[in-house]
């Protein structure tokens, strides 16, 4: 009496993945509903209602995933080979602001899954925002996922503030629980992106309903500086103090990390998620897999968004795993074949918590699994001494294009490579239509210096009329004098050390751009406070009165970045360096006000004193009177007025 079942693969090369890495060169796997009913030499034991004919190819578990942004397909290629804070915060950050909404997230995580079907994998943890469209994506193309959340401390495209990517994370939990493919998680981006009471309020949530933590650990030695500088220790330690770990935390990057954070990691069961490409790629360096692996961490493999790898293509994160463990290593031996296929399978599995779920072919887990063809010249010939060359053939010879069906869940999601859950041809058409509005946006934004302002974090505009005047002055003495004396009232005075870098453009009509950096001094010149702030000036597009009357547009923007970010950012013609000391006087002088600076320049003219009086206006009238008077108290403030000059240091 034979046993019925739904499907029967047979004459299949098994590779179950198991912990023992049994494998079935002749073997059989039948499949009852979602699940794997048994694996080896079963085939007559079996009655099934399809049966497969494998032609000796093999059968193994499809792979995982284990750290991705699915909808970030949508921006593959869009901005590449820059640093990461310009990468981020120039590009991804302001595009996604503009145009990432459900449907982006839909189209994105479906062409991620086709993607992701035709190169073998069948079960990706994810991270994004509107994750509930992740994961209905990913139900409809029969995909299994963990979909993480996420939460941070900033405005996201999806919550105005991080009580509100909170309370969407909670709803999306208890929307999604218990479903067969969908497990659903939450996201706390990073220790840097969220704060202490971020990292607990997601840790208690993912406790409360027994779900994954998804987040991102010690990418960059920059973060475990800052982290060190601002807490006193490096990251992991810091995740544990706020008790991030707490939860079953899937941790991805961990390229940073010592043995200690390392055994840490191992004694709270949280799974790593090593992504090399996109390491190699943002230049964040090479996770000690192997130091991991040996201390007992599940490390699976990822390849991160799209935008950082640019693929979903686990053949090749698998292959460059294996490869880049050698290469820093110096020792050929360091993770084999073998393992660095479990890792993208069995381990893979156990780091995103699924690991009773899926990532090996043994009885009672999901049927997951794919069916790979070796027989492409790329993969000829094959040798029979060596039971383990499979694995290297596969890690290091085969491609993804070498997967010709791929099972999740007990469903054919693609059989000799044609997918049956989604219409490739209409993602790809869908895709170019979003592409063609998005390359709009930015080809919009590239041509004004102003929008690409905007587009990093707003900026406040002020136009404004000014009266203003410069002189080269040949010593201070005559300002201080005349501020001592009736004539002049002083309301208000500061004293400061300015670094400026001035940005130019080709075309005059962008104006330029300031970086300044503010240092306030007190009475001993001690510093007490800095600032730093960008200004966009408009060229002047009227002056008079003998170019003492200007009018512009001003642009001002809080400089959260360094000056080098804006350089690589804004790409500026040239650039030229100012650096001064200020004394800046708020006066009354015939019952008008004027601010008065007093600069002694370091960079250029070392030594020089140069004054600058100036006053607001609002009206023709108004500065027709107030240009009358502003040559007055120049010349007794010790200026000459023949020796004026036009606006700006930057011009002499
Ligand atoms: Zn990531």
């Amino acid at each position: 009496m034979r046993t019925p079942c739904d499907v029967l693969l047979t004459n299949a090369h098994v590779l179950t993945m198991d912990a023992q890495y049994a494998v079935h060169p002749r073997g059989s796997v039948a499949i009852g509903g979602s699940s794997i009913l048994a694996v080896g030499d079963i085939e007559a034991e079996y009655e099934p209602s399809e049966t497969v004919d494998c032609g000796g190819r093999i059968v193994m578990p499809g792979f995982v995933n284990a750290h991705t942004h699915a909808p970030m397909t949508m921006l593959r290629g869009l901005a590449d080979d820059l640093r990461l804070d310009v990468w981020l915060m120039g590009y991804m950050m302001p595009v996604e602001r503009e145009f990432v909404r459900p449907d982006f997230v839909a189209l994105g995580t479906k062409l991620a899954c086709a993607e992701m079907i035709r190169s073998g994998t069948t079960c990706f943890a994810d991270m994004y925002y509107f994750e509930e469209a992740v994961a209905e994506a990913a139900a409809d193309a029969g995909v299994r996922a963990v979909c993480a959340q996420t939460v941070l401390k900033f405005r996201a495209p999806d919550a105005a503030s991080f009580e509100d990517s909170l309370e969407r994370a909670r709803k999306f939990i208890v929307q999604w629980k218990g479903h067969p493919l969908i497990v659903p998680a939450v996201a706390p981006h990073a220790p840097y992106t969220c704060t202490s009471e971020i990292l607990r309020a997601c840790a208690e949530l993912a406790s409360e309903f027994s779900v994954p933590l998804h987040t991102h650990l010690a990418e960059t030695s920059f973060e475990v500086e800052q982290s060190r500088r601002e807490h006193g220790m490096p990251v992991v330690p810091w995740a544990k103090k706020q008790r991030l770990f707490d939860a079953r935390v899937l941790a991805a990057h961990c390229v940073h990390i010592d043995e200690g954070e390392m055994r840490a990691l191992a004694d709270a069961g949280a799974g790593v998620a090593h992504n090399p490409t996109s390491n190699l790629k943002l230049g964040s360096g090479v996770a000690p897999v192997a130091k991991m692996l040996a201390l007992g961490v599940a490390v699976g493999i990822g390849t991160d968004g799209t935008a950082s790898n640019n693929d979903l293509d686990m053949f090749e994160e698998i292959r460059l795993a294996a490869l880049l463990a050698k290469g820093i290593s110096g020792d050929p031996t360091s993770l084999p074949a073998r393992e660095a296929l479990a890792m993208a399978t069995r381990i893979g599995a156990k780091a995103v918590h699924l690991g009773d779920v899926t990532g090996s072919l043994e009885p009672g887990k999901r049927a997951d699994l794919i069916v790979v063809d070796l027989d492409q010249p790329h993969n000829v010939p094959r040798f029979a001494r060596d039971p383990g060359a499979v694995y290297s053939q596969l890690v290091y010879a085969s491609k993804s294009t070498d997967v010709v069906s791929v099972m999740c869940d007990g469903k054919w999601l693609m059989r000799e490579r044609r997918l049956l859950t989604l219409d490739e041809a209409g993602l790809r058409a869908a895709a170019g239509d979003l592409a063609r509005r998005i390359d709009a946006f930015l080809v919009k934004r590239e041509q004004s210096v102003l929008q690409k302002l905007i587009a990093i974090g707003g900026a406040s505009e002020e136009e404004s009329f000014e009266v203003q005047v410069k002189a080269r002055l040949g010593s201070p003495d005559g300002v201080q004098r005349a501020l001592a004396t009736d004539e002049i009232t002083v309301i208000r005075a500061v004293h400061y050390h300015q670094y400026d870098t001035y940005f130019f453009f080709d075309d005059p009509a962008q104006g330029r751009l300031r970086y300044r950096e503010d240092e306030f001094l007190d009475e001993r010149n001690n510093v007490v406070n800095a600032r730093a702030r960008l200004t966009l000036t408009g060229p002047s597009s009227e002056a008079a009165f003998g170019s003492v009357l200007l009018f512009r547009s001003r642009f001002f923007a809080p400089a959260t970045h360094s000056p080098r970010f804006y350089r690589e950012y804004f790409k500026p013609s040239r650039e030229r360096a100012v650096e001064k000391d200020r004394h800046r006087w708020l006066v009354a002088f015939h019952g008008v006000q004027f601010h008065v600076h007093l600069d002694h320049l370091v960079i250029p003219h070392p030594g020089a004193y140069f004054l600058e009086v100036k006053s607001r206006t609002w009206s023709r009238r108004d500065a027709r009177d107030k240009a009358a008077i502003i040559m007055e108290l120049l010349e007794t403030l010790g200026a000459r007025p023949d020796e004026t000059i036009a606006e700006g240091y930057v011009e002499l």
